[in-house]
């Protein structure tokens, strides 16, 4: 039986259109930039090689920079939310019509994740963020992130799904039996782990419709 749908905050709760992950990623450069002090011109290299090689660039300016978290996150999420997100009525229903527990697992923070859920209208559905200091500053994809997310909520993979945008975050889910959802995917983008693809996260009712065709034997029937 389905417990707990798990969601990606960024891009997953609200479009990827929305232009305001580009203005956090802008902030993120700048950071590196005014307060860590590197060259422009490196910075785009250095973020793609963090990005591939420890899953965030933050963890990767921790290990290799001494990064304050705290001072980093709050200058990168210090953007006016409301200028790129509102209200989403349509998920706002389709959260309601679903019985499960809801809960935000993000590589960003508790207060950006509540500040993003409150602009949505959809913050009263969710009775736990779980977000980078989770995880001793080691969010997703690290396995250990998942497994730690697990135990809190004390359930097994399979009775959890979890939603995301990002193929690569839904993997190690996927390998401790989660059902994945992948929402949005860029068109020709990576879509190798999910179980199910959507357009937008309002749609994981047909989702959760799905799996409850499902019979205990695996088989799907509808
Ligand atoms: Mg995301």
């Amino acid at each position: 039986m389905l417990e707990y749908l798990v969601f990606d905050l960024d891009e997953t709760i609200y479009p990827r259109g929305s232009g305001l992950m580009q203005a956090v990623s802008e902030r993120i450069s700048l950071y590196m930039i005014e307060r860590i002090k590197m060259a422009p011109e490196i910075v785009p290299r250095l973020r793609h090689d963090y990005w591939e090689k420890y899953g965030t660039t933050s963890r990767g300016l921790q290990l290799l920079h001494g990064l304050d978290m705290d001072d980093y996150m709050q200058y990168v999420h210090d953007v006016p939310l409301s200028d790129y997100i509102g209200r989403d009525p349509a998920l706002d229903a389709a959260l309601r019509s679903l019985p499960q527990r809801k809960v935000i697992f993000t590589n960003a923070t508790a207060a950006h994740a509540q500040a993003v859920l409150d602009v949505v209208g959809v913050a009263h559905h969710f009775e736990a963020v779980f977000d980078v200091y989770f995880a001793g500053n080691q969010g997703k994809p690290a396995l250990g992130s998942y497994r730690r997310l697990l135990d809190a909520l004390d359930v097994p993979g399979h009775r959890c799904l979890m939603a995301e945008d990002t193929a690569r975050n839904l993997r190690p889910a996927r390998q401790l039996g989660m059902t994945t959802v992948l929402v949005a995917p860029l068109p020709g983008g990576d879509v190798d782990g999910a179980d199910y693809v959507i357009d937008r996260a309002a749609d994981i009712t047909r989702v959760v419709a799905d799996l409850g065709r499902v019979q205990p034997d695996g088989t799907r029937h509808g």
